[in-house]
């Protein structure tokens, strides 16, 4: 069983081609599979695209915060509700692109546990590339652990690792660390990284500022 978790905040814009693409690579992995669309306080008609795809669709599953909490917070509150042996984390704005998910399925067969996501191109402007490329290398040399460069949050778990990241308490959670935390038999798979599909960025400058200090001050010695 596979399941996908997904944050979705103002995606009116790009949800019903996510979840197109998204079922389409599924279906043709052949295993049982779920959904897990993740509302943070959408103020905009994602919700009511959501609850459509889930009376269409059994595989798909809403869960619907009560206010706009973040990315990091989102995509937790989807992981309690997953029931998949493998749990994928990504996007919905298709930057994330659902195509390369079954190489990371292979990995997982191969017995790796965490099967991270390594961003090759971003299609970003480029101050806010040199931003994230110099905010990885400065939490590199910050961390006293191995938090992968240029990885994000997409990425498969297994369910042992799920289970083991969802033990931990913390409550400002900055998740591709605590990813790496953890331990186990962890492997990164390149690829690129597509441009937003439809809608504009969510991820404010502040909410920006707010994970990278999250990732420093959970992470730095
Ligand atoms: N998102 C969210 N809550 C927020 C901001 C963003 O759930 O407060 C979701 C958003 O819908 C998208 C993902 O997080 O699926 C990444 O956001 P975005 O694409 O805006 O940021 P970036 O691609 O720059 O990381
Ligand atoms: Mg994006």
């Amino acid at each position: 069983m596979i399941s996908v978790v997904t944050p979705v905040y103002n995606e009116e814009a790009v949800l019903p081609e996510f979840y197109r693409r998204l079922t389409a690579v599924l279906k043709a992995i052949g295993e049982p599979y779920e959904i897990i669309l993740v509302n943070d306080g959408s103020k905009d008609s994602s919700i009511s695209i959501m609850k459509d795809l889930c009376g269409r669709d059994a595989c798909v599953k809403v869960v619907s915060l009560s206010r706009n909490f973040g990315h990091q917070i989102a995509i937790s509150a989807g992981l309690d509700y997953a029931t998949g042996d493998f749990v994928a984390i990504m996007d919905s704005d298709l930057q994330d692109p659902p195509e390369v998910l079954p190489s990371f399925f292979k990995k997982c067969a191969e017995g790796y546990e965490v099967v991270y996501a390594i961003r090759m191109n971003r299609k970003e402007w480029v101050l806010k590339k040199v931003a994230y490329s110099v905010f990885y290398r400065l939490l590199k040399k910050m961390a006293n652990i191995d938090i992968p460069l240029d990885s994000g949050d997409f990425c498969v778990l297994s369910r042992r690792a799920l289970d083991t990241l969802l033990s931990m308490p913390e409550k400002n959670r900055f998740l591709r660390g605590l990813r790496g935390w953890i331990g186990l038999a962890q492997t990164g798979l390149e690829y690129d990284r597509d441009k937003r599909s439809a809608g504009e960025v969510k991820y404010t400058l502040t909410k920006l500022m707010k994970l990278a200090l999250d990732g420093f001050i959970s992470f730095s010695y």
